[in-house]
């Protein structure tokens, strides 16, 4: 990676994306959507019958040969990729392109969500277990291959992979898209799925909702007014699950959505619509989820 640091990271992301569209065409891997980098999303296609895995890790496919995977913020470095089909072997490379983040100061949360009083810690344990094993849920859906629209309308105000310091205090990383709305603004389901989890107020994150998007790619809404679902419920792409609100550890209205890939925290921003879009809208299609479906074909 140090050779391209001089090129521009459009190019590099370009250089990236070019070396892994390109396959032979007796190649076991069909497609490789997704741009690799810290915070992916990608989905691939092989043959039906063929195994997949990842540094020996094995994924699992669809009939058709669906699988996909993703990387957390501090990921870097190569991936293999390998592919057997009887006594056939192949591998690909993934080489993730480096990322920088920024630092963000939040002033104004409630102290008490700083540095919460011993008596809030069994509380906090437990919420977070709760939110956890929602995410190990490892469904056979799968919602996750159509492309995803935005939950809600509003300004982009957070980012994720941001070092966070709250009230002054340095803390986890933000893992997040905010998106400022006022409360009561809709949130409605980026993909289909099934609800995992439904609370009306937890310690840190407020109103939280989870859904299950198969093959372990979930969202996270949290700071919710209003959780309109409940879980085991099954939700269609545009439905209406929760309304925008200010709960837990925030300083105003907005709704922060995550995706993860089981336990890995992926940037929901980059796989809808790359960095640095300034504001968007519910129910809207972002541009680069069509370009990733045009490399496939
Ligand atoms: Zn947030």
């Amino acid at each position: 990676m140090r050779l391209l640091s001089f090129l521009s990271p459009t190019l590099i992301l370009l250089l990236s994306i070019c070396s892994l569209s390109a396959f032979a065409s007796d190649s076991l891997l069909l497609s490789l959507r997704g741009e690799p980098a810290p915070g992916a999303l990608m989905i691939g296609q092989v043959l039906p019958g063929v195994s997949v895995s990842l540094n020996g890790k094995s994924l699992r496919t669809t009939g058709e040969g669906f699988f996909v995977f993703g990387f957390g913020r501090d990921d870097n470095g190569a991936y293999a990729l390998q592919l057997q089909d009887g006594d056939k072997k192949e591998m690909h490379e993934v080489v993730l392109q480096p990322r920088e983040w920024n630092i963000q100061r939040v002033e104004g949360v409630p102290q008490e969500t700083v540095t919460p009083p011993p008596e809030r810690l069994a509380r906090i344990r437990k919420e977070g277990a709760l939110v956890s094993n929602a995410r190990k849920t490892n469904s056979n859906r799968h919602d996750f291959l159509a492309p995803f629209v935005w939950p809600a309308s509003g300004p982009i105000t957070g980012v994720y992979g941001s070092q966070r310091f709250y009230n002054g205090e340095p803390k986890n990383p933000h893992y997040g898209v905010d998106i400022a709305a006022p409360t009561g603004s809709p949130v409605i389901a980026p993909a289909g799925g099934v609800v995992t989890l439904a609370h009306p107020d937890m310690f840190y994150s407020g109103g939280t909702l989870l859904i299950d998007h198969g093959f372990g790619i979930s969202s996270t809404f949290i700071h919710l007014s209003k959780v309109l679902v409940k879980a085991g419920q099954e939700v269609k792409q545009g439905d209406l699950i929760a309304e925008v609100g200010a709960s837990g550890r925030a300083t105003g209205p907005h709704l922060d959505w995550r995706v993860n890939w089981y336990g890995e925290r992926l940037d929901p921003q980059w796989f809808m619509s790359g960095v640095g879009v300034a504001s968007v809208k519910a129910g809207e299609r972002a541009a680069s989820s069509d370009k990733l479906n045009e490399s496939q074909k």
